[in-house]
């Protein structure tokens, strides 16, 4: 081959898994399909166990290089304490101060791609006279709201955006209701708002935009990135849908083969699996909720439980997948015993996509982050929505009320927890109610048109990849 036939591209994600799983993907993408050298930047400085296997598997294609960058030390800007992306994003910054050796030493890549929140990298590619691409991970809905986030902080004057008495309308776009809105900005005093916006302001500095979706799961976004004439009025990059680009395969450990073993001994559409990504956990009186629930439902299950924590939903982002702990500690008394014929609990972390494409998995109990949403939607699995942190409150509201895919279970408002009689009933519902049907029914359209955009002969988000792909080869 050419040096100018072999476009190399190098990718950089932030931390936390529900980032590097799709750049990740993305990646070998490029490398498999699009005939790209690949190399993938890691920031090693706090590294979870579920990542550090993530980027040590054996089957990565050859062209595909993981780079581990040097580890700065962050130790004394933050702790467990700091809030989540003021801590991804002080982890960035300090580990891509060596950016601009890296890629002169790699020999300057003709594209980087980054995902929302390694915006340093603008200033150092600008340098360097390399092109920025930006992987949105969260949903099309999330980054038309992020590009307009300027213009509503500055309309909105008066009061926290929460506070208004309207739902907020990016122009062309659903409506988001003021309760949905993603934590980040929920109070604009917090250095957590002052990060987001940082980061989102950056996006017009991108060479382009990758949306992991496609056009059936949100056909009114996309249409009003394509369409809205208010939307050009925005400073905005050129966008490409590429998705769903989902983790095909994953690495295998002996408890996820032990998972898989029991869910061939089941019907077919008959389990729940229950897990809430990579930082979710539940206060324990809800885990005891859930656990009854289930357990009264009589329903099959597969849970991921962790410990539980009072007041952080997010609690095992930066380091899931290491912990150790026992369940019998915080789960009911017996209850492992007496369900142990119709359930399998496992502990922090599960092999979640051979669960989902597993034909006895019937519905997908989920915390609604956008990979896990996008997993259940390619193996036309249904939801029950349960948002936790982040930007899950908007995806849990899409999926039901959009999508017709998902049910949300109320929480009970004097207890603060969704009941075990609420657990059940959803549970229920699904499995064997006419409603699960239909959510059923409605997620296998879904699956069957994110296999069509990805056929390598005229589907749509592999098209958008093999240009892209192609313009590098040319500069
Ligand atoms: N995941 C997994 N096993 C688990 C929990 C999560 O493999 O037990 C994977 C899941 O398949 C998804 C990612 O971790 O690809 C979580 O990303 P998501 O965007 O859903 O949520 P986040 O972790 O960012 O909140």
């Amino acid at each position: 081959h050419s040096e100018t036939m072999q476009p190399h591209v190098a990718v950089l994600s932030s931390p936390g898994m529900g980032h590097i799983i799709p750049l990740l993907e993305l990646a070998k993408r490029l490398a498999t399909d699009h005939g790209c050298q690949v190399s993938f930047l890691n920031i090693t400085a706090e590294a979870s166990a579920a990542q550090t296997q993530l980027l040590r598997a054996p089957d990565l294609p050859p062209n595909l290089h993981v780079i581990d960058l040097p580890e700065a030390d962050v130790s004394a800007l933050v702790s467990s304490e700091t809030p989540i992306l003021t801590r991804l994003s002080l982890i960035v910054r300090e580990n891509l101060r060596c950016l601009k050796t890296v890629l002169v030493d790699l020999g300057k890549p003709n594209a980087l791609v980054i995902d929302l929140f390694c915006t340093q990298a603008f200033e150092v590619c600008e340098e360097l006279s390399i092109p920025v691409y930006s992987f949105c991970t969260p949903s099309a809905a999330l980054f038309t709201f992020s590009l307009y986030l300027p213009t509503l902080d500055r309309e909105v004057v008066d009061c926290e955006f929460v506070d208004l008495p309207e739902p907020i309308r990016v122009p062309g776009c659903s409506p988001i209701r003021p309760d949905d809105l993603l934590d980040q900005v929920r109070n604009r005093k917090s250095e957590e708002y002052e990060w987001f916006f940082l980061h989102v302001s950056r996006l017009p500095l991108a060479a382009g935009v990758f949306l992991n979706t496609w056009e059936e799961l949100e056909p009114v976004t996309l249409k009003a990135i394509r369409e809205n004439p208010f939307y050009h009025l925005l400073p905005a990059p050129p966008v490409y849908p590429v998705g769903p680009l989902v983790k095909e395969t994953e690495p295998i450990t002996e408890s996820d083969a032990e998972c898989l073993t029991w869910l061939d001994n089941q019907p077919p559409d008959s389990v729940v699996l229950l897990a809430l990504g990579s930082g979710g956990t539940l206060t324990a009186a809800q885990v005891t909720e859930v656990a009854w629930g289930l357990e009264l439902s009589g329903q099959r299950f597969i849970w991921v439980v962790r410990a539980p924590t009072e007041d952080d939903p997010s609690a095992t982002f930066f380091n899931v997948g290491g912990e150790a702990n026992d369940p019998k500690a915080f789960l009911p008394d017996g209850f492992l015993e007496r369900t142990k014929e119709v359930g399998h609990v496992v502990m922090s972390w599960a092999p979640q996509v051979a669960v989902l494409r597993h034909p006895s998995t019937g519905v997908f109990w989920s915390h609604c982050g956008w990979n896990s949403t996008l997993e259940s939607m390619t193996h036309g699995v249904p939801m029950i929505a349960w948002p936790l942190y982040a930007e899950q409150r908007m995806n849990a509201t899409v999926l039901a009320e959009d999508v017709g895919v998902a049910v949300k279970p109320m929480a009970d408002p004097g207890k603060g927890v969704v009941t075990r009689e609420e657990v059940k009933r959803v549970v229920s519902m699904v499995i064997e109610g006419e409603e699960g049907k239909a959510m059923r029914h409605r997620a296998r359209q879904i699956k069957e048109s994110a296999a069509e955009g990805l056929r390598c002969d005229g589907g749509s988000s592999y098209d958008s990849l093999s240009r892209l792909a192609n313009d590098w080869k040319v500069n």
